[in-house]
Protein backbone atom coordinates (compact mmCIF):
# COMPACT_ATOMS: atom_id res chain seq x y z
CA UNK A 1 0.00 0.00 0.00
CA UNK A 2 0.98 3.31 -0.76
CA UNK A 3 2.16 5.58 2.16
CA UNK A 4 1.16 8.88 1.12
CA UNK A 5 1.79 11.91 3.65
CA UNK A 6 0.84 15.46 2.75
CA UNK A 7 2.42 18.42 4.58
CA UNK A 8 0.87 21.66 5.42
CA UNK A 9 1.46 25.05 6.51
CA UNK A 10 -1.30 27.28 6.29
CA UNK A 11 -2.53 30.72 7.74
CA UNK A 12 -5.88 31.37 8.54
CA UNK A 13 -6.71 35.28 8.61
CA UNK A 14 -9.70 35.94 11.49
CA UNK A 15 -13.31 35.02 9.46
CA UNK A 16 -11.82 32.22 7.92
CA UNK A 17 -12.89 29.88 11.23
CA UNK A 18 -16.00 30.08 12.01
CA UNK A 19 -16.35 30.89 15.69
CA UNK A 20 -19.69 32.58 15.63
CA UNK A 21 -21.47 30.75 18.73
CA UNK A 22 -18.66 30.73 20.47
CA UNK A 23 -17.87 34.23 22.17
CA UNK A 24 -14.75 34.18 20.85
CA UNK A 25 -12.86 36.61 18.28
CA UNK A 26 -9.76 35.60 16.94
CA UNK A 27 -7.38 38.54 17.02
CA UNK A 28 -4.61 37.47 15.20
CA UNK A 29 -3.97 34.93 12.27
CA UNK A 30 -4.30 31.88 12.94
CA UNK A 31 -0.60 29.68 11.71
CA UNK A 32 -0.68 25.88 11.74
CA UNK A 33 1.85 23.79 10.28
CA UNK A 34 1.95 19.89 10.48
CA UNK A 35 1.23 16.66 8.21
CA UNK A 36 -1.55 14.33 7.37
CA UNK A 37 -0.42 10.59 6.02
CA UNK A 38 -2.18 7.71 5.54
CA UNK A 39 -1.34 5.07 7.65
CA UNK A 40 0.20 2.02 6.08
CA UNK A 41 -1.31 -1.83 6.86
CA UNK A 42 -4.57 -0.05 8.01
CA UNK A 43 -7.97 0.59 6.60
CA UNK A 44 -7.48 4.19 4.90
CA UNK A 45 -7.22 5.87 8.83
CA UNK A 46 -5.12 8.83 8.72
CA UNK A 47 -2.83 10.53 11.09
CA UNK A 48 -3.24 14.78 11.41
CA UNK A 49 -0.50 16.21 13.50
CA UNK A 50 0.19 20.07 13.58
CA UNK A 51 1.00 22.87 15.72
CA UNK A 52 -0.78 25.72 15.83
CA UNK A 53 -0.25 29.33 17.26
CA UNK A 54 -3.15 31.81 17.62
CA UNK A 55 -4.55 34.90 19.92
CA UNK A 56 -7.71 34.22 20.87
CA UNK A 57 -10.26 37.10 22.76
CA UNK A 58 -13.26 36.90 24.69
CA UNK A 59 -15.41 38.34 27.28
CA UNK A 60 -14.77 37.93 31.12
CA UNK A 61 -17.60 36.15 32.53
CA UNK A 62 -17.14 38.63 35.60
CA UNK A 63 -16.49 42.26 34.33
CA UNK A 64 -17.11 41.55 30.60
CA UNK A 65 -14.15 43.35 29.70
CA UNK A 66 -11.76 41.50 27.18
CA UNK A 67 -9.37 38.68 27.72
CA UNK A 68 -6.59 37.83 25.84
CA UNK A 69 -5.76 34.21 25.03
CA UNK A 70 -2.40 33.33 23.39
CA UNK A 71 -2.60 29.84 22.34
CA UNK A 72 0.25 27.59 21.40
CA UNK A 73 -0.63 24.11 20.66
CA UNK A 74 -0.05 21.15 19.01
CA UNK A 75 -2.46 17.87 17.84
CA UNK A 76 -2.38 14.33 16.79
CA UNK A 77 -5.81 13.04 15.23
CA UNK A 78 -6.69 10.17 13.64
CA UNK A 79 -9.27 9.60 11.69
CA UNK A 80 -11.38 6.79 9.71
CA UNK A 81 -13.16 6.69 6.37
CA UNK A 82 -17.14 6.64 6.92
CA UNK A 83 -17.19 4.16 5.08
CA UNK A 84 -15.36 1.91 7.66
CA UNK A 85 -18.08 2.24 10.36
CA UNK A 86 -20.13 -0.19 8.21
CA UNK A 87 -18.41 -2.62 9.30
CA UNK A 88 -17.19 -1.89 12.74
CA UNK A 89 -21.10 -1.87 13.09
CA UNK A 90 -21.27 -4.35 15.66
CA UNK A 91 -17.94 -3.93 17.46
CA UNK A 92 -18.55 -2.15 20.47
CA UNK A 93 -16.27 1.33 20.39
CA UNK A 94 -14.40 1.48 23.13
CA UNK A 95 -14.06 4.20 25.38
CA UNK A 96 -10.35 4.49 24.51
CA UNK A 97 -11.17 4.85 21.05
CA UNK A 98 -13.65 8.41 21.33
CA UNK A 99 -10.29 10.12 20.20
CA UNK A 100 -10.74 8.54 16.75
CA UNK A 101 -12.70 10.77 14.26
CA UNK A 102 -14.24 9.66 11.24
CA UNK A 103 -13.95 11.41 7.64
CA UNK A 104 -16.21 11.40 4.10
CA UNK A 105 -14.93 10.70 1.04
CA UNK A 106 -13.87 14.63 -0.07
CA UNK A 107 -11.72 14.55 3.13
CA UNK A 108 -10.81 16.58 5.96
CA UNK A 109 -11.69 20.53 6.69
CA UNK A 110 -8.74 21.62 8.43
CA UNK A 111 -11.23 24.34 9.50
CA UNK A 112 -13.14 22.07 11.72
CA UNK A 113 -10.06 20.23 12.87
CA UNK A 114 -8.23 24.10 14.41
CA UNK A 115 -11.84 25.11 15.33
CA UNK A 116 -11.98 22.40 17.82
CA UNK A 117 -8.38 22.32 18.63
CA UNK A 118 -8.72 26.29 19.95
CA UNK A 119 -12.19 25.62 21.66
CA UNK A 120 -10.76 22.93 23.46
CA UNK A 121 -7.23 24.56 24.46
CA UNK A 122 -9.62 27.84 25.89
CA UNK A 123 -11.17 27.51 29.76
CA UNK A 124 -14.52 26.91 30.34
CA UNK A 125 -14.21 29.46 32.75
CA UNK A 126 -13.08 33.18 31.25
CA UNK A 127 -12.15 35.60 33.07
CA UNK A 128 -9.69 38.48 32.82
CA UNK A 129 -7.95 37.28 36.36
CA UNK A 130 -8.14 34.99 38.83
CA UNK A 131 -9.80 37.54 41.72
CA UNK A 132 -11.67 39.82 39.06
CA UNK A 133 -14.47 41.43 41.13
CA UNK A 134 -16.51 41.58 38.44
CA UNK A 135 -19.97 44.19 37.76
CA UNK A 136 -21.67 45.40 40.96
CA UNK A 137 -25.46 44.54 40.71
CA UNK A 138 -26.52 46.72 42.05
CA UNK A 139 -24.86 49.79 40.53
CA UNK A 140 -23.49 48.30 37.85
CA UNK A 141 -19.96 49.60 38.25
CA UNK A 142 -16.70 47.46 37.15
CA UNK A 143 -15.51 46.48 40.73
CA UNK A 144 -11.79 46.07 39.53
CA UNK A 145 -11.82 49.69 38.07
CA UNK A 146 -14.06 51.91 40.45
CA UNK A 147 -14.23 50.83 44.28
CA UNK A 148 -18.08 51.42 45.50
CA UNK A 149 -20.10 51.11 48.54
CA UNK A 150 -22.96 49.28 47.30
CA UNK A 151 -24.59 46.84 50.24
CA UNK A 152 -26.16 44.30 48.34
CA UNK A 153 -28.83 43.30 50.93
CA UNK A 154 -30.42 40.48 49.32
CA UNK A 155 -29.93 37.38 51.77
CA UNK A 156 -28.76 35.06 49.49
CA UNK A 157 -26.03 36.65 48.42
CA UNK A 158 -23.76 34.92 51.23
CA UNK A 159 -20.27 35.66 48.91
CA UNK A 160 -20.65 39.31 49.31
CA UNK A 161 -21.82 38.37 52.70
CA UNK A 162 -18.37 37.37 52.51
CA UNK A 163 -16.38 39.63 51.12
CA UNK A 164 -17.78 42.70 53.21
CA UNK A 165 -16.54 39.90 56.25
CA UNK A 166 -12.89 40.35 54.87
CA UNK A 167 -12.65 43.85 54.79
ZN1 LIG B 1 -13.09 40.43 34.60
ZN1 LIG C 1 -22.03 49.33 43.33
Amino acid sequence: MEQRKIRFDETFQPGRIDFAGEDLEQSSPLHVAGSAEALAHSDGEVRVRGKYTVEMGAQCDRCLGRVRYPLDGGFELYYRPVSAIAREEEVEIGEDEVEIGFYEGGGLEMEDILREQVLLALPMQRTCSEDCKGICPACGRNRNETECDCRIESGGDRWGALRRLEI
